[in-house]
Order: C-alpha cells, then sequence, then structure tokens
C-alpha cells in the first residue's frame, strides 16, 4: 500500500477543524495524538451496545465486553513481541504504570543499592524514582547527556556497578526527539544484574519494539500517544518480575479471597488490576494499534523521516533559530528557540495562525536547566502532518520573529 498522506487524513476528523480562522495545523503530536474516526466509533459503539462491567461474567454484554477487552489485550501483546498475555497489565498510562512499578521495588531495594536514570527524563520518570529512593535510600544517580542531546555512554558504564539494581530510561525523549541506544544500555545492565525499564510513551507511535528481543524488564506506554484515548497504557513486565513485585492498590478484581484476617491475591495481570477499568479505552486501545499497523510502521517512519529533516532544514534558514536536540538518530521532534525571545511569546503567535506547538519546558526541566534556558518552542510531527504545514510553520515563525524583535 502507498502512503496517501490525503486520504489519511480524512480518517481523522479534528482535522478539518478552524482554529482563529484558519485550517488547524496540529503539531503537538509530542504531547497527544489525534483519535482517528475508527477509535472513537469503537467507543462510541461500547458505550451504545454493550457497555457492561467486565469479568463478572454472568450476563451477556459482560460477556462481550470482557471479550472485546481481552482481544484489545491479546492484540497488545502481539503488537509488542510480549510471551505471554498476562505480562499486558493495564494501566491508567505510563505514570500510573511507573509509579506501580516504583513502588514495588519500595520492598526489594535497600541501602547501598542505586538506581540510574537518564538526564533526559519526562518529570514522570524522575519523580517517583526520587519517592522511591527516600523510602528505601537507596541512591538515584544519572546518566549524563551531551550538547547534541545524546546520552554519554562512557559515563553510563562507569555508572554501572553490582550496586546498580535499577535504570530507568525513555526510548525517545519526548522534549529533544533523541532516540537512545536501548539495546546497548539493556545489554549492558544486564551485565551487571540489573533490571531496566523503558519509558516507550515517546516512542510507541514512532517504533514498534520486540520487547522479548529486546530482553527488557518493564516496558511501559500509554495509548492517547499512539491514535488511542487518554487514560489507559500499559505496564509489560517479565513474568518473573511481576510474580516479585507486590500489588500497588487493593480492591476488587485483585483478589482471589478476602477475609478480614487475611487476603489471598488474584493471579497474573488482575493482581495489578484493583477496581473497574478503563474498559472503553482498553477495547479502543486494540483498535488504534490496528489502524497504524495497517499504515505500517516503517511507512511511518519512512514519511516522517522526511519531514523532520525538511522541517530542519526550512527552520534552520531562519536567522537566529536555534534546535535543541540535534542527534542523527531522532523521531520528528524539534524543540525551537528565536534568538532573545521568549518560546511561549512564539507560541502565542503561531496559535493566531492555527498552528498547535507546545512552549515550555515540556516536563524535562533538567534538560531544560542543562542548556541554561526556560524553555523551547516544540513542533513535533505525525504521519497525518504534510510539507504544506510545515511551510506554514516556518511562515508563522518568521512572522512572530518579525513582531517580536
Ligand atoms: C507523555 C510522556 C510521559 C507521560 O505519559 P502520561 O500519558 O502523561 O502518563 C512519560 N514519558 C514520556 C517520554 C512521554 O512522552
Amino acid at each position: 500500500m502507498s502512503f496517501d498522506v490525503q486520504k489519511i487524513r480524512e480518517d481523522f476528523p479534528i482535522l478539518k477543524r478552524k482554529v482563529n480562522g484558519h485550517p488547524l495545523v496540529y503539531l503537538d503530536n509530542a504531547a497527544t495524538s489525534q483519535k482517528p474516526q475508527a477509535v472513537i466509533d469503537c467507543m462510541v459503539d461500547y458505550y451504545s451496545n454493550y457497555n457492561a462491567n467486565i469479568h463478572r461474567w454472568v450476563h451477556t454484554l459482560s460477556q462481550e465486553a470482557t471479550d472485546a477487552y481481552e482481544v484489545a489485550r491479546k492484540k497488545i501483546q502481539n503488537h509488542f513481541g510480549i510471551i505471554h498475555p498476562e505480562e499486558v497489565i493495564f494501566t491508567s498510562g505510563t505514570t500510573h504504570a511507573i509509579n506501580l512499578v516504583a513502588n514495588g521495588f519500595s520492598s526489594i531495594l535497600k541501602k547501598g543499592d542505586e538506581v540510574l536514570v537518564s538526564a533526559m527524563e519526562h518529570h514522570s520518570n524522575i519523580v517517583p524514582w526520587q519517592m522511591l529512593c527516600e523510602r528505601t535510600d537507596a541512591t538515584l544517580k544519572v546518566i549524563p547527556m551531551n550538547e547534541t542531546g545524546e546520552l554519554v555512554m562512557e559515563d553510563f558504564e562507569k555508572l554501572l556497578s553490582e550496586n546498580t539494581k535499577l535504570v530507568f530510561l525513555n526510548h525517545v525523549s519526548n522534549a529533544l526527539g533523541t532516540i537512545n541506544p536501548i539495546e546497548e544500555i539493556i545489554n549492558k545492565a544486564h551485565k551487571v544484574g540489573a533490571a531496566v525499564l523503558i519509558d516507550g510513551a515517546q516512542s510507541c507511535a514512532h517504533i514498534k519494539p520486540n520487547l522479548k528481543a529486546l530482553d527488557v524488564d518493564f516496558y511501559v506506554t500509554s495509548a492517547h500517544k499512539m491514535c488511542g484515548p487518554t487514560g489507559v497504557g500499559i505496564l509489560y513486565g517479565k513474568k518473573e518480575w511481576l510474580e516479585k513485585l507486590p500489588p500497588y492498590q487493593g480492591g476488587g478484581e485483585m483478589i482471589k479471597e478476602v477475609t478480614f484476617e487475611k487476603t489471598t491475591y488474584a493471579g497474573l495481570p488482575h493482581k495489578f488490576e484493583a477496581g473497574t477499568p478503563n474498559i472503553a479505552g482498553g477495547i479502543a486501545f486494540g483498535v488504534a494499534i490496528d489502524y497504524l499497523n495497517e499504515i505500517g510502521f516503517q511507512e511511518i517512519a519512512t514519511y516522517e523521516d522526511g519531514l523532520l529533516s525538511y522541517a530542519t532544514s526550512e527552520l534552520l534558514k531562519i536567522e537566529g533559530l536555534k534546535i535543541y536536540g540535534t542527534s542523527k538518530n531522532k523521531t520528528s521532534v524539534i524543540s525551537f528557540n528565536l534568538d532573545g525571545i521568549h518560546p511561549y511569546d512564539v507560541g502565542t503567535i503561531v496559535d493566531k495562525l492555527g498552528i498547535a506547538v507546545r512552549t515550555g519546558h515540556h516536563c524535562a526541566q533538567p534538560i531544560m536547566d542543562y542548556y541554561k534556558i526556560p524553555g523551547t518552542v516544540r513542533a513535533s510531527f505525525s504521519f497525518y502532518n504534510t510539507k504544506e504545514e510545515v511551510d506554514k510553520l516556518v511562515e508563522a515563525v518568521k512572522r512572530a520573529k518579525m513582531m517580536l524583535s
């Protein structure tokens, strides 16, 4: 199937709307992606036709909802190259999944143990580990990055020791777009016996990982970054790890037997799925995965790489524009500033022209501190964006520069 961006755009109803009198140019895909009609229809269909609570079996609707939810789990399992379906834990998203693991390690780590995080993490991948280290007296250490926005691998190797118990990093930085060498990091961490958690929230829309081949211990992501709904995501964990970790939340669904003296927990995945989950969201996550695979991840990557290199070279023609994150290995995220102009002011002006970009620290303040800047303007592209939209962005940034300098 050839890649036809105009045809693909037809699948996204929101792309037809106007913002401030201009056709919407949505370049905030790193924050959340837009949703194709198939995903929206799936949610309407669930609530219109078979809304019921799951895993309670007795009546027909409950059976249908349970089946659809478990089909979605299976789709997720297949997509990410996961061996057992019970290794897929539904969560409310990446943040929830990370907190679940961090909480679990509270009972495993002790004083003297070390946790490594990368210098380019999202706050949701820093704060839970800080909290974990406070609870356990373990030490948090940071893998530094360099000017191009890449991790310094020699320093990573120096930080590794038999005290390293956990390594946490994102596959792709949401603020810079850098694709981190996770394969190498997983292999090296395993050599000293450390477990690795990969935050796939930013990579999942661009790269289809094979978690079995990667041999990663944990992987987390959010559906809403890959054309699915908000409020649902997954934790993948190797079975032996998930069996070792204690439950995170107590409640219905996660128990086998409850008396006031003692409760025994359900097996995987239910042990970690307390309460009524986001049923419609989970089912629609499966539909989003089908949608992306129908287009094809290779096709998506090739098209987005084209947009990235075009946008990079066009933006760099603007004098005084600096791009942060210049790794050769990156996804379609461009973080930039205009010399002497606050990113917020640029964002405000381009919004008046219907263009949605993100401004600020992108939940990654340590990166901004590294570059000694308050924040950046971030344009992040998806497979439904076009070259014409890149041109509109470039024109709008030029206009902002003229008005603000
Ligand atoms: C978006 C994002 C998160 C947070 O995801 P939530 O859906 O808000 O939990 C974490 N890490 C990275 C790299 C992200 O891009």
